[in-house]
């Protein structure tokens, strides 16, 4: 095999999808609770985001931002009128969306006459895999082998507000937080309660871009459009997006207020395929069929129907520690890393993923329909059982 050895792959291979499901090479089932690591919001191959790729490959697939592109304008005001943010970038990642936030602070570092800008992030946080965002990232096992690593970066434990209170009081060169409201890779940790609403004051007070990674948990997996809709006194000034925003096509987007997005004057940021029509009419009709759908709403109710039958079913469960989440993305704690489980799990029919070596991560599509979330209840108590 040629490809290169990066990634260590399951022994299957999936030739078409549909809603929830997932149909191997042999015809197989599998009910998909991970959704292309929180891409597939919407389910696969959504018949509104299938009729506008179709309609846009045969009209026109790219241009470059060399030129305007009316798709990208429209998408851009979507994006704004749900966050209330001002503007948008776009790009083809997360970890694009986040090497853009981190350009971002820096400018507005430089532009208070700081010479070494420096950002706060978070232990367990994950931000992508290029030099900086693997730096911000709280992940040795990610950092190993790359360095040196790129300078600018301070680390604070996630939740400690008195050690950010601290770093913040010691360290004028400190211009922005970069933190997720619910760390993902990290092990689906939802930030303690009144930690962000906190950093936005700090942010506040010292005159600091506050920066949601909301690459995992945007676009309606937490029940509502991002994250920090649902924490009181939160509103970032940089937003980052990706994953479920293109429902399987690559795009990434960084939202911000005005101020800090006056910052990216032309000349400053760019990229070859950002925001070409292609993938923006697939990200519009996305944003279109969560709106009208309602599915935000729809995560919120089958996410709480979801722990709630999870808790009903494991709560007393010996390898239980935790079950925590918010919406559809939820984690399973267990009190030890789990022999072979998703090995099993696939040999069941059912994809999860494990994170932070003992986190059942289910990150399903949000069109779940509540059969399926018991579907999905009794795969997990099976794959818990003694004897399994
Ligand atoms: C997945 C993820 C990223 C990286 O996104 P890529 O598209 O893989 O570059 C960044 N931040 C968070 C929170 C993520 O979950």
């Amino acid at each position: 095999m040629t490809l290169m050895h990066n990634y260590a792959r399951l022994p299957v291979a999936f030739s078409r999808g549909e809603g929830v499901w997932l149909y191997d090479t042999e015809g197989h089932r599998y009910l998909d609770a991970l959704a292309g690591i929180a891409v597939v919001g919407l389910g696969h191959c959504h018949p509104a985001v299938t009729a506008a790729l179709q309609s846009q490959a045969s009209t026109l697939l790219h241009t470059s931002n060399l030129y305007q592109i009316p798709l990208q304008e429209k998408l851009a005001d979507s994006l704004c009128r749900l966050s209330g943010l001002d503007a948008a970038f776009f790009c083809n990642s997360g970890a694009e969306a986040n090497e853009a936030a981190i350009k971002m602070a820096r400018l507005h570092g430089h532009q208070k006459g700081i010479a070494e800008p420096q950002i706060l992030v978070f232990t367990q946080a994950f931000h992508g895999r290029t030099l900086a965002t693997l730096t911000a990232t709280g992940n040795y096992r990610i950092q190993e082998g790359f360095a040196p690593l790129v300078p600018g970066f301070v680390r604070a434990p996630y939740g400690d507000l008195a050690t950010v209170r601290g770093l913040l009081a010691a360290n004028p060169s400190i211009v922005a937080i970069l933190v997720e409201p619910i760390q993902g890779e990290g092990g689906v940790r939802p930030a303690p309660q009144g930690f962000l609403a906190e950093l936005r004051a700090l942010c506040d007070t010292h005159g600091l871009l506050l920066m949601l990674d909301e690459v995992q948990t945007g676009i309606g997996r937490t029940g509502s459009f991002f994250a920090y809709q649902q924490l009181a006194g939160v509103v970032p000034d940089v937003l980052s997006l990706a994953k479920g925003l293109g429902n399987g096509v690559p795009i990434g987007a960084l939202l911000a207020r005005k101020s800090a997005a006056d910052l990216f004057g032309p000349g400053k940021h760019g990229t070859t395929f950002g925001g070409g029509p292609l993938v923006c009419a697939a990200a519009q009709a996305v944003l279109d069929t969560m709106e009208s759908a309602q599915i935000p709403a729809q995560a919120e109710k089958m996410g709480a129907l979801l722990q709630e039958k999870l808790r009903h079913a494991l709560e007393q469960h010996p390898d239980v520690q935790d079950i925590r989440g918010m919406g559809l993305m939820v984690g399973i704690e267990l009190h030890q890393k789990p022999e072979h489980l998703v090995e099993r799990a696939l040999a069941a029919g059912l994809l999860i993923n494990v994170t932070a070596d003992k986190v059942i991560r289910l990150l399903p599509p949000l069109i779940i329909s509540e059969p399926e979330i018991d579907l999905l209840v009794s795969g997990i108590v099976r794959l818990l059982e003694p004897s399994s």
